[in-house]
């Protein structure tokens, strides 16, 4: 009786059966040295010689659990009542072209009144009345005068408190160096001495808690204005400075305006040129006043600052 060996592999069938696993694995070790890329057919994992194909796709990062913030776009904010009922037949001229829009657009305020925080004389104190003549006092007076005179065009509004300041003036000289080096500020001089400054910064004001709303992005001006001068020039350097805070960024090249770029003996007014120049910017896009497009996570603090720059001009 012939034993049947049915689980035997006939010997020509085994030697097959291992010239193409060989086959197999050479193929495969192949494969691998052209660096193909892994994909998956089905469950099995398998890798394609064609990598070009795949790899002329852009890598897609994986997806990250934060949100990163991006710049609000460029957007007009409504003229203000004050500038849409401003208009002077007799002088429709301007000088615009000189305004410099910054990386935020052009610094327009969009809430209103704003608000104006003016640094204390040194003596000056709840029950101490100073002369009428004292050089702080004249310094206080013609800086309140230069606010109310482009009060007509923009509503602002004095503030008791730094902190809530939309525009800080300060009873100082402009500091000798720029806080931030290669970050130069809007700076006025005499023909000698540096009698004024004006720089802004850039912040991020977060909704108060527990609002989720992204933040807005805002700026914040502080003026520099010397006491060591008399009333008159005292009046025109803050009307000056009080207009590049309030979006002139930029000089006028004619004498008449108060932004003219240089102090002159007989300093301007507020011109209808000015005036003209500052609803033109007002009508222009900004980044400022609107909101992150993407929510971050809001810091402790109300306001943060942006790693932003002051521009020369
Ligand atoms: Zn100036």
């Amino acid at each position: 009786m012939v034993k049947q060996r049915r689980h035997w592999i006939p010997l020509r069938q085994f030697y097959r059966f291992w010239l193409f696993l060989i086959a197999v694995l050479a193929i495969g070790l192949f494969q691998l040295g052209t660096g193909g890329v892994p994909i998956k057919v089905g469950a099995i994992p398998v890798r394609v010689a064609e990598a070009e194909v795949i790899q002329s796709q852009p890598a897609r990062q994986p997806a990250r659990q934060e949100v990163q913030p991006a710049l609000p776009p460029l957007q007009s904010h409504p003229l203000p009542d004050s500038l849409v009922n401003w208009q002077n037949p007799a002088d429709s001229s301007d000088y615009f072209d000189a305004i410099t829009p910054t990386p935020v657009g052009y610094l327009v305020w969009s809430r209103f009144p704003i608000q104006v925080y003016v640094q204390p004389g040194e003596v000056r104190a709840e029950t101490a009345v100073l002369a009428d003549d004292h050089p702080a006092q004249l310094w206080d007076e013609a800086v309140q005068q230069a606010i109310q005179e482009w009060n007509l065009y923009l509503p602002l509004a004095l503030t008791s408190t730094a902190d809530q300041a939309d525009i800080i003036i300060l009873r100082a000289a402009p500091p000798l160096q720029s806080i931030r080096p290669g970050h130069e500020p809007l700076v006025d001089r005499l023909p000698r001495v540096r009698s004024a400054e004006s720089r802004y910064e850039i912040l991020l004001r977060h909704p108060a808690p527990p609002a989720a709303a992204p933040p807005t992005l805002i700026h914040r001006f502080t003026l520099h204005i010397t006491p060591n001068q008399t009333p008159a020039y005292t009046l025109a350097t803050a009307r000056h400075e009080l207009g590049h805070a309030l979006g002139i960024w930029g000089h006028s090249p004619i004498a008449s305006d108060s932004l003219y770029f240089a102090q002159v003996g007989n300093p301007a007014p507020i011109s209808s040129r000015d005036v003209n120049t500052l609803k033109r910017i007002y009508q222009q896009p900004t980044r400022l006043g609107w909101a992150l497009t993407h929510a971050i996570q809001p810091s402790s603090e109300a306001t943060q600052p942006l790693p932003t720059e002051n521009l020369p001009n």
